[in-house]
């Protein structure tokens, strides 16, 4: 072994990995849209982000039951009554179910009412978590840690797929450096370094990656141009009310836009990337 790496490593699977989330898949070449608010605030509110994410044509709906807040006195989720909501999206519209778990306790319920176990960036160096969703049934979606190196990044990946759960998809969602003009700095460049070390799949969040509405869509569509296999965004019907990440909210009508430019986008990297390997 040359790498501390032995599950992740690309020449395992050099086409790269398609991980089988509820009834769609991420990676293989498709493109994944992940949409939906912060949090999980009310069944109107959900049913009607998901109603514009449905209708745009995206496979994938995201929302907080649990939020890890960085005060403890703002709203925490609304924790399995949330996660019931969700289960409803599904039924309705035919979405596939990604919603963060904080804990063991989380996970059991994500698993029961989820497609997609998202742990968070606070969380992508807790161990015992990550070997607890190595055991789990469902896929997991792992964010980048916003200080973690690509070696830490990928050595979280390789916890999980060590008790046994390959099915991981990784999210770059911007990093702390000392920039102020927005929340992180969403590092772009991983996504080829990652492409080039291992065969999971790899999205991007602009949503946290930037912290600022104006700044969704241009990440949005970079991330995609340098080949990542999808994005995840903040969509909000109401982002002035918000109760969790109201100023990297995208509304269903900007949303709507975003996901018919990626399709476009997509379809132009695809083929350039066809007509290249001909070459
Ligand atoms: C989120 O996706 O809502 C979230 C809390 O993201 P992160 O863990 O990247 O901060
Ligand atoms: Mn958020």
């Amino acid at each position: 072994m040359t790498k501390p790496y032995k599950l992740i490593q690309r020449h395992i699977r050099p086409e790269g990995s398609a991980i089988q989330v509820g009834t769609s898949s991420i990676g293989g070449g498709s493109l994944a849209v992940i949409a939906g608010p912060c949090a999980v605030e009310s069944a109107e509110q959900v049913f009607a982000v998901a109603e514009a994410v449905a209708a745009s044509g995206a496979r994938f709906f995201r929302g907080g039951a649990f939020k890890p807040r960085t005060s403890p006195y703002a709203f925490q989720g609304m924790g399995e009554a949330g996660l019931k909501i969700l289960a409803e999206v599904r039924e309705r519209f035919g979405l596939n179910i990604v919603t963060e778990a904080m804990d063991e306790a989380g996970v059991d319920m994500v698993e029961k009412y989820g497609d997609c176990i998202q742990i968070g960036a606070r969380n992508m160096q807790n161990f015992s978590l990550l070997k607890y969703v190595g055991r789990a049934t469902k896929p997991v979606l792992l964010k980048r840690g916003m200080s973690a190196t690509l070696e830490e990044f990928l050595l979280a990946a390789e916890y999980i797929m060590a008790e046994g759960n390959y099915n991981v998809i990784l999210c770059e969602r911007g990093i702390r450096t000392f920039g102020t003009h927005a929340r992180n700095t969403l590092d772009l460049s991983i996504i080829p370094a990652i492409r080039r070390t291992t065969h999971l799949p790899i999205i991007v969040d602009p949503s946290h990656g930037t912290g600022r509405n104006y700044m969704v869509e241009p990440m949005a569509m970079a991330a995609v141009a340098a080949g990542a296999d999808g994005v995840i965004v903040e969509v909000h019907p109401e982002p002035e009310n918000a109760l969790c990440d109201g100023a990297q909210a995208l509304t269903a009508e900007q949303f709507a836009v975003l996901e018919q430019r990626l399709e476009m986008l997509h379809g132009a990297v695809n083929a350039e990337e066809a007509v290249m390997s001909r070459a």
